[in-house]
């Protein structure tokens, strides 16, 4: 089967660039962003959404692992306080339990109609969380993205660069203000986070072309405005390769 990401390439992105406003692709654009608790993905993905619908793109979230009826049910297990019996097997299990509804009630269809999707979170969060931090190792999480995920791989992923201190205060600060109790994750301990930014840091290194860090510091126009400059240049590049 061809895999959409072969589908949507610089041909795309380069209408895209070309056709002013209202613009309609062919094929989608999937961009993710990344990064520990706090960094700001969230913030920033909503911000990110406002820029490209303002620029004429039709925009789709497709959030984890929130994004569906089913991914809520999902959602409230897993980052609920109260599930601190869930292990980790299960855990990694309901994450891609999750993706995969998103991916095929959300993510395909949106990409079909040549679409924005923009994420907080993909695989590669499930690399960083459940293979280095809960130690399952990556390869545990490329079997299950295979049968979950159907070939559905970002573009585009900016990853979010925090201080752990700063990022966990960020979320406590956060959830403090929300009503439902989602702490679960800021109550690990801090070497679950730094093996976290470890599997972070090593899904950077492994695909510099797809993976683009982002300095999370500052404040969030700051960040934004970091955010812009590297999407601008993903679609520069994108519609300056040959054979698109
Ligand atoms: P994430 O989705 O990465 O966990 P959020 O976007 O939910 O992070 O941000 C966590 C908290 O930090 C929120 O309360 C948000 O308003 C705040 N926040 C986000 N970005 C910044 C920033 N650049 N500076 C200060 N606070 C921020």
């Amino acid at each position: 089967m061809l895999g959409w990401k072969q589908l949507a390439g610089p041909r795309a992105a380069r209408r895209r660039v070309s056709e002013g406003y209202n613009r309609s692709l062919k094929q989608g654009l999937f961009i993710t962003l990344e990064g520990i608790d706090g960094s700001g993905k969230t913030t920033q993905l909503h911000r990110l959404e406002t820029l490209l619908t303002d620029r004429g793109y039709a925009v789709t979230l497709a959030q984890e692992p929130g994004g569906t009826r089913v991914g809520r049910e999902i959602r409230r297990l897993l980052l609920d306080a109260a599930s601190s019996d869930l292990r980790p097997i299960p855990e990694l299990l309901l994450y891609f339990a999750s993706r995969a509804q998103n991916v095929e009630e959300v993510i395909q269809p949106a990409l079909r109609e040549g679409r924005v999707v923009l994420a907080d979170r993909f695989t590669d969060a499930t690399v960083a969380y459940q293979g280095y931090g809960r130690e399952l190792g990556v390869p545990a999480v490329r079997q299950v993205e295979s049968v979950a995920c159907q070939g559905v791989q970002p573009d585009l992923t900016i990853l979010l660069e925090i201080d752990i201190e700063t990022g966990v205060r960020r979320a406590l600060h956060r959830n403090a203000e929300q009503s439902d109790d989602e702490s679960r994750m800021e109550q690990e301990s801090r070497e679950f986070h730094e093996r976290v930014a470890k599997g972070y840091a090593a899904l950077l290194a492994a695909d510099p072309e797809r993976v683009k860090k982002i300095d999370g510091r500052g404040s969030i126009d700051e960040v934004a405005t970091r955010i812009e400059a590297e999407v601008d240049l993903f679609f520069a590049k994108s519609s300056a390769e040959p054979g698109g």
